[in-house]
């Protein structure tokens, strides 16, 4: 482990908007967003390379002020890697994303295990968060002194849960809209849940200034709308969404 930032990771602080930072792992460009609120930083998802998190929690305290909640989009395990580099702090989970942890954890942790070995090294366990908030999507609740919106996103696997900061303008969707992806319909999620999922992300985009897809680069509202009409094709194409289980996240 190392608590330099890595350097193939992509740790540019956003410029527009101030107060919001992505960085962005190597394997299929997953994306971690953090995003300044009144108390702190509000961390969504994790990245995915061992010492990233730890890199990511120093890069976040040199732009000052400390983490003080993560989210989880999905419990694929590429995004849930960032609770062993922030100890005590509260983890806010979507009641569907709690469920299927609890379900499916170990299943989940194969997948991270069987990558660590893919790349030959120790497979790293899955962390198990200590300070669980559940919430039910959709709400408004207050996290780091501030606003924060979840709405229910299940489809590509059978939780997920979009995270909208109104003060800052930031969506995180999770894996939809993404630039680098093709929708994928994994085990437990479904083409019609996808369609709702894209219908709400639509209704979303008019509030936002920017979405930080949970992989690929992040978009503009109008660059998002183009991968959401490129994403209602393909699923409208017999056999062409991918339904698979065990494949890239
Ligand atoms: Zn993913």
């Amino acid at each position: 482990m190392t608590s330099a930032p890595p350097a193939h990771g992509g740790w540019a602080p956003f410029v527009d908007p101030p107060g919001v930072l992505v960085v962005t792992s190597a394997p299929w460009e997953t994306t971690c967003t953090a995003v300044r609120m009144p108390e702190g930083w509000v961390v969504v998802d994790s990245p995915v390379e061992p010492g990233e998190p730890e890199g990511l929690v120093g890069t976040l305290r040199a732009q000052g002020g400390d983490v003080c909640a993560l989210l989880v989009t999905h419990a694929d395990w590429d995004h849930l890697l960032m609770p062993p580099a922030l100890p005590g702090v509260e983890v806010v989970l979507e009641r569907r994303t709690a469920a299927r942890l609890e379900a499916e954890g170990p299943a989940i942790a194969a997948e991270l295990a069987a990558f660590d070995r893919g790349e030959g090294r120790a497979a790293r366990g899955l962390p198990r968060p200590a300070h669980v908030r559940v919430v039910e999507a959709p709400d408004t609740f207050t996290v780091g002194g501030g606003t924060v919106e979840v709405h229910p996103v299940p489809g590509h696997t059978a939780d997920g849960a979009a995270w909208l900061f109104p003060d800052a303008g930031v969506l995180c969707p999770g894996d939809y809209l993404s630039p680098v992806e093709e929708p994928l319909v994994a085990a437990g999620g479904s083409v019609e849940d996808y369609g709702r999922a894209l219908d709400l992300l639509e209704g979303l985009l008019a509030r936002v200034r920017v979405v930080v897809p949970g992989h690929g680069e992040r978009l503009t509202p109008a660059g998002a709308r183009e991968v959401l009409e490129r994403d209602r094709r393909l699923l409208r194409r017999p056999g062409r969404a991918r339904s698979t289980a065990g494949a890239d996240p």
